[in-house]
Formats: structure tokens, sequence, C-alpha cells
């Protein structure tokens, strides 16, 4: 059996990753098989352009990198809505969209749906988010008054806007992804009772600031930044001082147009969610502000007691930089270039002057903290947009876009945290995964555990236990406050969690570092810097810098009230509130209501690095596979029984092993009969009995080898709790090992090629008989229409002799009266001297002279053709044995030989006797012969 046939066997024709793993793992193969297996599939399907395939309970969706309209217009949409069986549909992502919408409708427990769709930078996971509020806001449109009806359409258009908002303020171009989401986030698409769309919220996770103030090479900053520099009008040029092509160093690869490029996009958007133009104008001269004051470069101190002074040319943009962002020029210099430390019992603050690497440290820790707090103020001002009364919406469906799992050749915190989060969302993933295959088992009165199952909670422990863990480590350096020391940190990682087994190290690296082994591979961390990243210290004469400024916006961004945290001598006693500490919170909060609500997965694959259409690269995709958990998938469904088929399917393609051979009884069988004291009476199974999928099952079992009987488990059996056998007939289902179905597969194979002989004989021989069948038909007939032939022939000469031989004798009767008349005449004028021949001399008959005649017609007509003038004569001549050189006769001919002899005239004589033939006259006229 092929695989793809068998593919499309268990999926009715819907082809389900899924089932591949069931396929690699009937034949016996080893995860990495299955994974194979499952690659191939999607190879196959993308090369056909399907791009959604199921797999167990996530979608796996592949980006086509192409457009396809076809895929996402409202018909379909509307297709996928109204169709009464979703399971029938092709996979699709409205297929996910429709079943939570319909969840939600249904009210059953829990109600609230989230959609978790992951997958790495470029996969299509803000695509994919985009495609499903879209879907959202067309089926969530209500039909009742007008008045609802136009406040759900203004919030769907308001969620829809805070998509090309938060693009360009939290999406990049990386070196995967032209447009890769930089935070993950959390959307809830909140609904009234009457399941229509009333509002929405929006909650982001860990946007990566750092980029406002470092792109690696060949990426660049936030999109916003390209936007206003290549789209702001002229007027707005002059006032936010952004000359045409003028150089920032925070704008890298500015060359490159893309399409995210679109300044417009994001202003109307920003008009819809309620920023009007001065808000806007206001956020793009804070943002040119920054620019200008990434320009800033500082040269070395001669001496440590002096401050570091800015380079020449970037003189100029601290002042730019600080009259956008409305504060003091000389304090925003002063501020990068000092230090203020406060110490002693009285928290006295001395002044120090900073080294040229603190300035440049300080002047993108000043970027970083205003460009964190505008992206938080924006997710702020579209919530208050999209948002409504909690009173006014009832339930709600959660898009989760969020990063996936990440592997660079350095990884650092932010990998640890994105990394930390793929962990939780996989154990959450695992464990609904396998909560549904124990309940899909205890549904079909199977009992059985994945007790052997290992997930991944050594990994969280090593990342997240208590009480010490990575984490809590990481966050101890910060707390303590001391100064970092990467390898007094490795160190104590090693000696606090060595007993952990997903923790090891790179002792061939210099550099300190760790390494995690995380369920989609391991990945090395490097620890220097992982400190200072995770306290990502806002010095607080920063943000009182920022507090001072005249700028409204900016205002709004540092209120006045954070004074006292600002202050450096408060701050020194309040908690440390790190990155790690913040994200596990957030992380913490967002687990919590991914487990109160019936979770759906999408995991975005990315075929190729390159982002071209219809190329499928097997190595990458295969490291999304794991990295998304698919392979997970594999490895939680061959624990079990990986292969769970319908009775009908079952039977649809096992009956034949019924048919083919009859159950053959045994002895040791723990099977049940289905009736043993009817069938041992002989009396005949009710139609009703024999339609019984159970006692069907058990027929086509009985066929198999007993060995494979006795281990078959079915659930009415009192034993059936015994030992778990390799297959096992449930409610609605028949479970099977993998090795059941190699079984049940051989033996089919085996009936079927039986069955084919069988066939072949039968065909052949049926042949063989209607080949003979033919040939004695066309024997008979060929003998009757001989026969026929014959008769008719012998009859047309039976009708030419009769008619021959009338007109033969009419033609006798006329010459012999023609020649007696003849005669009668010679013989009256000769009578006198001629003698009468003595009566007793037998005349000869016929007359000589008529035999003499009659051949003549024949002869004429059986002359030799092409003989003609005297030859023609002669031969007459002599077949009427008249001699060539008599002068008794006298031969006429016609003028055309060929027409005939006119006549053959005896020349008159006196006869001397009978017997000459000499003296008789004969006139043969041969026209009409
Ligand atoms: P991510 O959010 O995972 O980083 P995106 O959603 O931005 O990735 O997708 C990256 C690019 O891939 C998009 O800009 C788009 O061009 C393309 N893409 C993704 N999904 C699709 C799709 N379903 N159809 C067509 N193009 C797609």
């Amino acid at each position: 059996m092929r695989e793809d046939d068998r593919l499309v066997w268990w999926l009715g024709g819907h082809v389900d990753v899924y089932a591949v793993f069931i396929y690699s793992s009937t034949l016996g193969s080893s995860i990495n098989g299955a994974s194979v297996s499952v690659l191939r599939c999607l190879q196959e399907r993308y090369h056909g352009d399907i791009f959604y395939t199921n797999a167990g309970c996530t979608l796996v969706a592949l980006n086509p990198f192409k457009p396809v309209p076809y895929l996402y217009c409202p018909e379909l949409m509307k297709d996928y809505h109204v169709a009464p069986q979703l399971q029938k549909l092709k996979p699709h992502i409205f297929t996910v969209g429709e079943q939570t919408y319909r969840n939600v409708k249904s009210l059953l427990e829990p109600v609230n749906q989230s959609i978790i769709v992951s997958g790495e930078s470029g996969a299509g996971k803000t695509w994919t988010s985009r495609c499903l509020m879209k879907f959202y806001a067309t089926v969530a449109n209500p039909s009742a008054s007008q008045e609802s009806h136009e406040t759900v359409e203004r919030i769907e258009k308001r969620v829809l806007d805070s998509n090309p908002v938060m693009e360009a303020f939290g999406n990049a171009c990386t070196l995967r992804n032209s447009n890769s989401s930089r935070f993950g986030k959390y959307i809830q698409l909140q609904l009234n009772r009457a399941q229509q769309m009333t509002g929405a919220s929006i909650q982001t996770y860990l946007l990566e600031k750092t980029r406002v103030a470092y792109q690696a090479p060949l990426e660049r900053n936030f999109h916003i930044f390209y936007q206003i520099a290549k789209g702001a009008s002229s007027r707005e040029r002059l006032e936010w001082h952004l000359p045409e092509g003028a150089a920032f160093y925070w704008l890298p690869n500015s060359e490159r147009t893309l399409e995210e490029d679109c300044f417009e996009v994001t202003r109307d958007a920003m008009l819809h969610l309620g920023i009007d133009h001065s808000m806007q104008n206001n956020i793009f001269k804070v943002l040119a502000g920054l620019l200008h004051l990434g320009n800033v470069h500082f040269a070395d101190s001669e001496d440590e007691s002096q401050v570091c002074q800015p380079q020449e040319d970037a003189k100029c943009c601290v002042a730019t930089a600080a009259s956008l962002l409305q504060i003091p020029h000389e304090e925003l210099l002063d501020t990068l270039q000092v230090r203020r430390i406060s110490a002693g019992k009285q928290r006295q603050v001395f002044r120090k002057p900073c080294s040229r690497a603190e300035c440049e440290t300080r002047r993108d820790c000043l970027a970083k903290a205003t460009y964190g707090r505008l992206f938080d103020w924006l997710v702020s001002v579209i919530n208050g947009s999209i948002c409504t009364e909690p009173s006014s919406w009832t339930n709600f469906i959660g898009l989760l876009d969020v990063y996936g799992f990440e592997c660079f050749p350095n990884n650092n915190l932010e990998q640890l945290c994105i990394n930390y989060a793929n962990e939780k969302l996989q154990q959450h993933f695992v464990a609904h995964y396998l909560r549904a295959q124990q309940e899909e088992y205890a549904a079909e009165g199977l009992e059985w555990s994945f007790i052997s199952y290992q997930d991944n909670q050594s990994c969280l422990d090593l990342i997240e236990g208590n009480p010490v863990s990575i984490c809590s480590l990481i966050n101890e350096e910060c707390r303590l406050n001391r100064l970092s020391n990467s390898i007094q940190l490795q160190t104590r990682i090693e000696k606090a969690l060595s007993s952990n087994a997903s923790l090891s190290r790179n002792k061939l690296s210099k550099e300190p570092n760790f390494i995690i082994s995380h369920y989609a591979g391991p990945v090395q961390y490097q620890i220097e810097g992982m400190v200072e990243k995770n306290k990502d210290p806002v010095p607080p004469e920063l943000t009182q810098l920022l507090q001072h400024s005249q700028d409204s916006l900016l205002q709004k961004l540092f209120p006045s009230q954070e004074k006292e945290q600002n202050d450096p001598l408060s701050q020194s006693r309040a908690p440390v509130i790190t990155v790690v500490s913040k994200f596990k919170g957030s992380l913490e909060q967002l687990m919590q209501v991914l487990h109160s609500t019936t979770p759906h997965y999408i995991r975005c694959i990315k075929p190729n690095s390159q982002g071209q259409a219809k190329k499928f690269q097997t190595k990458e995709v295969l490291s999304q596979l794991e990295a998304c958990g698919i392979v997970e998938t594999v490895h939680i469904s061959a624990a079990g029984f990986p292969i769970r088929v319908s009775f009908q399917s079952f039977l649809e393609r096992y009956a034949l092993l019924r048919k083919s051979c009859p159950p053959q009884p045994s002895p040791s069988s723990r099977l049940p009969s289905s009736s043993p004291t009817r069938k041992a009476s002989g009396q005949q199974l009710t139609s009703e009995e024999d339609a019984m999928p159970q006692s069907l099952i058990r027929d086509i079992l009985l066929t198999l080898p007993h060995s494979v009987q006795t281990a078959t488990v079915l659930r009415d059996h009192p034993e059936a709790r015994l030992a778990p056998g390799p297959i096992h007939c449930g409610r609605t289902k028949v479970f099977m090992t993998d090795s059941m179905l190699e079984l049940l597969e051989h033996w089919r194979v085996r009936t079927l090629n039986k069955c084919a002989r069988c066939i072949q004989f039968c065909w052949r021989r049926h042949q063989h008989r209607k080949l003979e069948k033919q040939r004695w038909a066309a024997t008979l007939l060929q003998a009757a229409t001989r026969s026929w032939l014959t008769r008719k022939r012998i009859q047309r000469l039976h009708a030419a002799a009769t008619s021959i031989k009338r007109a033969w004798r009419k033609w006798r009767a006329k010459m012999d009266s023609l020649v007696s008349i003849e005669l009668d005449n010679v013989e009256e004028s000769c009578v006198s001297r001629v003698p009468e021949p003595p009566l007793s001399t037998t005349l000869p008959w016929p007359p000589r002279s008529t035999v003499q005649l009659w051949p003549l017609g024949l002869v004429l007509s059986n002359s030799p053709v092409g003989v003609t003038g005297m030859r023609r004569n002669l031969s007459l001549q002599a077949c009427l044995q008249i001699p060539c050189h008599s002068n008794t006769y006298k031969v006429e001919a016609t003028q055309h030989d060929q027409a005939g002899i006119t006549s053959i005239r005896a020349l008159p004589q006196v006869r001397k006797s009978w017997g000459g033939g000499g003296g008789t006259t004969t006139y043969v006229n041969n026209n009409n012969m």
C-alpha cells in the first residue's frame, strides 16, 4: 500500500498530518521517520498549493509567499461560516475561526476560546492573525438593529486598524522576515450574548526595545522610523528636522523600500483609532528627536574626572534632539555625561562623569525608555478606542500572536525569555493534547494512561523553578546590585542546577555560557551582558529629565507622579523589577487566561528562508516542525494508540477479510462472541445483529492469526482491562497500535491478492468459454452460409439448365420443322431422280443435317476470342465438320466478323447418297445468336 493511498484512506479524502504520524509509526519507524513522513506530506501539499493541513489538534499553516486571493475572499469566509459540518471542509484558518465562534455560541464550558498562533519570524503569524480578525469582522456581524450594526462595524474597523499601527511601531525588517513582529500580542475579541463583536483589547509582551538603538547588520529599525523619514511632507520635514536624504545612525538600510513603509496607511489607521493629527505630529516629532539622539556620539575624555564631550558634528544633533523632545539642551547633555550616585547614611548624591561607552549607553537607554513607553501608551490608546464596558460583553475569543522558538549563533536574555515563553506554551499544548487524548480514550471506554510520557517540566523547572532556577539566579544578581561577573554567574548556575538533566555547558567555548535542552533542541546562551539586560536600568536622572519635558506627549509618557520612585534615594530601597520578573509575571497572567479557555493551535511554518514561492526546504521545515511541537505530537501519539479509526472506516476497509475467509473460532480466543448460543444452535443471525459494528469487527479479527486474537481486547469483555492488546474496540472507534495496523494491512493485501487471482482465473475461464462459443458460432454460421450459397447456386444452375433445355427444345423443334420443310421441298423436286432409301435403313437421330446445324450457336459462342476473318470461318467450318475447301457450302459472313455469320449455305447439288451429307442445304441465321 502506498503511503499516500493510506493517507487518503485514513482521512476519507482529506489528507491530515495526524495520519502521517500513524503511517510513520505503522512502518515501524522511529520518531525521526515520523517527522520525515510529516515533512513529505507537507511538501506534497505545498507543491499542490495546499497550504493548510490538520495535525491532530493543530492546524499547520505553510506560508505560500505569494498572494493567494481565493483563499481569503469573503465568499470563502461565508462558506466556512455556513458549513453544517466543518470537519468536511478543507483545513483552513477559517475552520479554526468558525470552530471557536461556534464554541462560543454553544455556551459549553469553557466558553471562551484562545487561538495560539506560533511560528518563527516570517512564518505568517501576523498574516494569520490579520485574516482571522477579518474573518470575525465578517461573521460576527449583527443582523439586528442599525445602531448595533454600526457599533460593530466601528469596532471591527478599529480592530483591523490597530494592525497597521501595531505593525508600524512593533515590526521591523530582520534577516529572516521583512515584517517581523518584535513583540508578542494577545488580542481579545469581545462578544456579547448574541455573539456580536462589541469590543476588543490588546495585551503586548516583551517589545524588543533594543532595536531602537541597535540593529544587527542588514536588519532595520522599527518601520515607523522609515515611514516618517520617507513619507513626511516638506512642512513636516522642516518641523521635524528631517531633510530629505539626511543620514541617521539608527536608520540603517533605509535605501531598501518595503511595502510596509507606507506612512499614509499608518496615519489613517491612527486617525481611525482616535489619534488626531496634532497628537500624531507630536508622536512623530518625538520619534524624529530619537533619530537625532542616535547621531550623538561622544569623544573620549582626557581623564576620568572630565566629562566626555560630544563629537564635533554631533553637537548640533544634541541641540536638535533637545528641541524636538522639548527638554533643555544643557540638561540633556549633562544627564548623558554625568551619573548621580547616592551613598552614605544620608544618601548623599555624588556626580560621577561617565566614560564614553557609559555616555552612549545612557543615550541608548533614554531612547529605549522613551520608545518603550510610547509603544505601551499607543497600546493603551488603541485599547481605549476598541475596548468597551465589561458589562457589554460576556465572552471572548483570544488571538495570541507569539514569537516562535529562537536559536541564533549568539543568544542572550531576549532569546531566553522567548524560549521560556515557548516552553510554557508547549507545556500547555502538550497538556491540552494529552488531556484531549485521555478524554477520547475515556469516552471510548479505554482505560489507558500516558504514564510513560515525559513532558518538558524539567526544562521549565530549570528556567523558572523554585527555589533555584536560572531566572532566580539572574534576578539575584540584579537584586544584590553587585558588579556582574559572568564567570561567577556561570559557576553559580552550574553548582545550583547541576542535577537538572536539561542543563549543560559548552566547555569548548571561551565565553561563559550555559546550554538549555529545550523541547525543540538545545540552545547555548551567553552569560555576558545578561544581568545588565535583565536590570534594564533606566537611570533615575534620565526619567527625571524626560519628566521635565515641555512636550505634552512626553509628559504623558513620564508623568511627574513617578517622581517618588525615580528619586535616587527612594529607588535604592525599592524592590528591583527585572525584565525577567516582569516577563514571568505577564506570562503567568497569559497562561491563566489560556487555562481558562479552550485552546486552538495554528503553527505557521516558513517553507524557505528566502521568502520565495514554491520553494520547500526540507531541513528548514523539519527544524520548525520540531520547534512548534508537531514532532512532540508524534511522540504522544506513539505512546498510546496512534491509530483511531471510526467503525465505519474500519469496516469499509477490512470487511473484505470477513467476507473472504470465514472467521476461525479459536478455543483460546478471548474475543466475546456476539451470540454464541444462537450460532451453536445453527440459527441465522438477524440482520440487526449482523449490522452491529462490534460483532462485525469481532468477526474480522477472528480471521487473523490466533496470536493476535488473544491479545485483542474488546470493550465489553470482562477481562478487557487486564492488559491492553494491540487493538481495542471502543464505543465508536477502533484503537490500534502500529503493529496491529500493519498486520491488518498485510492480511488485507493477502486477501486482495487472493481475490485478484480468483478474479483473474474466473475471467480467463469466462474469456476462454466465450471464445469457444464464438468459434462454434462462427463455424455454424460459415456452414449455414456455405450451404445456403451452394443451394442458391444449384437453384440458379437448375433454372438456367431448365431454361436452356426449354429454349433448346423450342429451337430444335423449330429447326426440325424448318429442316423438314426444306427437305420436303428438295425431296419433292428430286423424288423422281433420287431412289428412296430402303425403308429398312434406320435414319440416324438426330438427322445428320440437324446435327451439323445445332452446335453452331454453341460453336460460335465458344469460338476462340480474338480470332477473326478467315481463321474464324475456318474454325467454324471445322466445328461444323465442313471441309475447308468444299465448294458444297458457302459461308457468308457479316460485315463485322465478330458479330457473327449471316449464313452457311449448302449449294444445291444433286444428292448422291444420304451418308455424305453433301446434298443437304443448310441455312443458319446466326444474326441473333
Ligand atoms: P510573522 O508575523 O510570523 O513574522 P508575517 O505574517 O509577517 O510573519 O509573514 C511574512 C510574510 O509572508 C508576509 O509579509 C507575507 O508577504 C507572507 N505571507 C504570510 N502568510 C501568507 C499567506 N497566507 N498568503 C500570502 N502571503 C503570506
